[in-house]
């Protein structure tokens, strides 16, 4: 079985990514395994700094790697926090901080204008060098409500409504945030494009 390394060490991806790549039949390991520090996001768009944590994890360990670089948009502040998603508030960031400092902002923002998407870049790079990488993009719908509900999922998942559901992403199972969100359609993207380039 081939093996293709996981460049993120953000444990709310990583769980929900092992458990997209649970049915697909190569075994995808986490950089965690070996010992790789994390690249410095210094892209300006998604898909440069997916490209950026590919390329790194594959330099680091000679194999193949899968990136995912995600974030979300809230149309009220022009796309912030976009790419900053994970360090929205400061250096210290941590999931709750940046959720709090994504309500402060929206504090003065009536329901009506509360709309907002999950954005995911998945790529795959056979080597560091690799000129063609496999890109895949997805993204989600929602709106963020005033307070957080639920714990499930991880990151701004408690404050992003999910009208089809009537509840946020934080209160779905895991199953059925897979089914829609922003990652789970850029990872089905990814995987049937990965077993049409290499039928087994
Ligand atoms: P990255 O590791 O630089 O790609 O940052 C991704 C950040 O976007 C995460 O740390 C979260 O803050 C946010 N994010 C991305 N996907 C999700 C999700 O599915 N739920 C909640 N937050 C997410």
């Amino acid at each position: 079985m081939s093996k293709i390394v996981l460049a993120s060490s953000n444990k709310g991806k990583l769980k929900e990514l092992s458990q997209l790549f649970a049915e697909f039949d190569t075994e995808v390991v986490p950089q965690s395994t070996f010992n790789i520090i994390d690249a410095e996001e210094t892209g300006l768009t998604f898909v440069e700094n997916a490209i950026i944590k590919a390329r790194h994890a594959c330099e680091q360990t000679g194999l193949p790697a899968i990136s995912d670089d995600s974030g979300i948009e809230a149309d009220a502040l022009n796309g912030e926090p976009g790419i900053y998603s994970a360090r929205y508030s400061g250096s210290e960031a941590t999931a709750q901080k940046n959720l709090q400092a994504l309500l402060d902002a929206l504090k003065d923002t009536p329901k009506s204008k509360r709309t907002a998407r999950y954005q995911c870049v998945i790529v795959f790079m056979r080597h560091s060098i690799d000129p063609t990488p496999l890109i895949c993009q997805a993204s989600w719908e929602g709106t963020i409500l005033t307070a957080p509900r639920g714990d499930g999922g991880f990151g701004y998942d408690p404050i992003f409504w999910v009208e089809e559901h009537q509840c946020t992403a934080g209160e779905l199972t895991p199953e059925q945030k897979h089914a829609i969100s922003h990652r789970g359609k850029a990872i089905r993207q990814f995987i049937d494009q990965f077993q049409r380039l290499n039928p087994s």
